[in-house]
């Protein structure tokens, strides 16, 4: 454990950054770590100093008290505020893309239900997203993976919270 956070005082300051529902106390697989975060397992030292920089507030401490994404707080503009607050040798803005990430939609999808629902196509501000309708009133959600820069802002904006962007496995961070 790094010696920033043996301190109770600086513990206490970190607790106010947790995420409510991760009390795991190692650090996970299914979380994702702010964009261009390279070298994240080999040094972050869990400072938490990009978790109040992110003008978006989507980044909070997770069990491990370690940075990681809540898309279902907002999207990711790539500002670049949490590389721009980190003092380690954690973020290397030249890479592309700036994470490995997974996208899907599961069936409970309302379009997919025969149900209308466009929130997702209409939110995405890259126009990754196509809803072409299929036969029996059913529509079909279609991301171009290509275009779509897992942002994160249509897995907030689905009333059926049928989006789940992960990282991808070969990428997850240990
Ligand atoms: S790039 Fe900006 S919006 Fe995205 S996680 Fe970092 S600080 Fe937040
Ligand atoms: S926002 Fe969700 S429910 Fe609506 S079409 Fe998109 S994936 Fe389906
Ligand atoms: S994650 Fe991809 S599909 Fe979703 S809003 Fe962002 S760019 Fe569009």
């Amino acid at each position: 454990m790094p010696d920033t956070l043996k301190d109770p005082g600086r513990r206490a300051f970190l607790d106010r950054f947790r995420s409510g529902t991760d009390v795991q106390s190692r650090p996970e697989l299914s979380a994702i770590r702010p964009p261009w975060a390279v070298q994240f397992d080999a040094n972050c030292t869990g400072c938490a100093d990009c978790v109040p920089a992110c003008p978006e507030g989507i980044i909070a401490l997770d069990g491990a008290n370690l940075p990681a994404i809540d898309f279902n707080k907002g999207e990711c503009s790539f500002c670049e505020a949490c590389a721009d607050a980190c003092s380690e040798n954690v973020f290397d803005r030249s890479v592309e893309p700036a994470w490995h990430l997974d996208i899907t939609v599961a069936k409970n999808c309302f379009a997919e239900q025969g149900i209308y629902c466009r929130s997702c196509g209409d939110i995405c501000p890259e126009r990754a997203i196509r809803i072409p309708p299929q036969l029996g009133g059913r529509a079909r959600v279609i991301i171009d993976s290509d275009t779509c820069t897992r942002c994160g802002a249509c897995q907030g904006a689905c009333p059926a919270d049928a989006i789940l962007i992960t990282p991808h496995k070969e990428y997850a961070h240990e």
